[in-house]
């Protein structure tokens, strides 16, 4: 089943994955995974704002951290702030900080969620001078102040705030995702990236060749992979 996944990645030319975890278990998955896939899904550790609520936060949080500094992972994420739901932002910022802060000691760029935050994950960004990606990022207007300090990542979901963007952006500090499982109809899946080089392609009069070798060489570099 993940075979099948990779192997329709690899018809498609599409050739480095990051694999994120999304809550505190799926860290453990992530890194499986990569180890399964060595060279071509990386793993991206991190505690996200969703988990918050978790009881024994501090504890899940210092291990998390501890985890990081051991297996030194691509990235740390997704990290960030969510303000679309009700958790609680107090525990949100700290979670948020420390993993900032050991992004900097590391030197580790960060995978950045930001529903409804976006401001306030980008001063935090800045704060703590992380190299840093805003995940499924949807705000033109922020555009101007993200660009050439953070990269923006697209994601498959057809919205006139993403053609907006990659008119404003070009394809300087632009990556592609799909946000798998979500914002596809259906079950999303690695593979189906490649509808975001499509527009990129479409929007900017590019060939999706030039794209997809221009989005690789941003990955490379941001990812140092
Ligand atoms: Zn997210």
């Amino acid at each position: 089943m993940l075979g099948d996944i990779v192997e329709r990645c690899r018809e498609r030319n599409v050739l480095k994955i990051f694999n994120t975890a999304g809550s505190f278990e799926e860290n453990f998955k992530v890194l499986k995974t990569a180890s399964a896939f060595n060279g071509i899904v990386y793993p991206v550790l991190g505690l996200s704002p969703h988990s918050v609520d978790l009881a024994d936060l501090d504890l899940k949080l210092e291990e998390v951290l501890k985890l990081i500094d051991k297996e030194r992972p691509a990235a740390i994420g997704e990290i960030g702030l969510d303000f679309h739901f009700d958790y609680d932002k107090e525990a949100q910022l700290k979670v948020f900080e420390s993993q900032l802060q050991l992004a900097q000691t590391l030197d580790i760029p960060v995978v950045v969620h930001s529903r409804d935050a976006e401001r306030e994950c980008l001063q935090k960004m800045v704060d703590f001078k992380v190299r840093g990606v805003f995940h499924f990022f949807l705000v033109p207007d922020l555009v101007d102040e993200v660009k050439g300090k953070f990269l923006i990542s697209l994601p498959t979901i057809k919205s006139k705030r993403r053609e907006k963007i990659i008119k404003k952006m070009g394809l300087e500090g632009v990556v592609c995702e799909t946000d798998s499982p979500f914002a596809w109809s259906g079950v999303n899946e690695p593979c189906n990236v490649v509808e975001v080089y499509d527009k990129l392609a479409s929007t900017l009069h590019l060939s999706s060749e030039v794209v997809q070798e221009k989005v690789m060489a941003n990955v490379k570099s941001f990812f140092r992979v």
